[in-house]
């Protein structure tokens, strides 16, 4: 029999599935919330929900968006002839962070990754391409997919799939350590790693 009554139970299980949170976090949370006002727990509930439900995929670059096409995709002062291919919503966040790019985006939601189950379908190739074949404005795309394997075969693929469109295709360069993330790079670093960017 669990030691705690099924509604504590469910609430450690629930929270224990969030990402970085083992069964030890998930505990201390769920006695943290139970110890909370009711108010405020309440105003947290609430909070989950209107994000979940007020954010959608932006229909041109699939970054997460209250308002569809996203502000980057419908601000007229943004370079529309360049897309930076990112894996995922946070690496936006982080190329903004920098201030130095003022081109559009491209969110994956993923790489591609046989081990890991995630197949090409599963992430937004598709709709980069048809993007690509419905906007005549695109002059590069620059993959800025994380330097892991996983990041670089996704990479490749993607390169040998729009090259042959005549748009150009670059990489951002390898100034960030192998197998690390975008989101975890100091804004010089990436600043670096985005100008030192090489052609496909
Ligand atoms: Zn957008």
């Amino acid at each position: 029999m669990s030691r705690y009554s099924p509604s504590v139970a469910k609430l450690i299980s629930e929270l224990g599935k969030l990402p970085g949170v083992g069964h030890k976090s998930a505990q201390r949370l769920a006695f943290h919330i139970l110890a909370m006002p009711e108010e405020e727990v309440k105003t947290l509930a609430d909070a989950l929900m209107t994000a979940r439900t007020s954010t959608k995929l932006c229909a041109i670059c699939q970054n997460f968006t209250d308002q569809d096409p996203c502000p980057i995709c419908s601000d007229p002062k943004r370079d529309h002839s360049t897309i930076c291919v990112v894996e995922n919503p946070r690496d936006v966040a982080t190329m903004e962070r920098m201030r130095d790019y003022n081109g559009l985006y491209h969110v994956l939601h993923g790489v591609y990754s046989p081990l890991n189950n995630v197949g090409l379908d599963e992430i937004k190739i598709r709709e980069l391409i048809t993007r690509l074949q419905t906007s005549t404005e695109t002059k590069e795309v620059i993959i800025a997919t994380n330097q892991t394997a996983e990041g670089e075969a996704t990479a490749m693929y993607l390169a040998r799939l729009i090259k042959p469109a005549g748009i150009k295709v670059t990489r951002i360069a390898s100034g960030l350590p192998m197998g690390s993330d975008l989101e975890y790079a100091d804004d010089v670093t990436l600043s670096k790693a985005m100008q030192a960017r090489h052609e496909f």
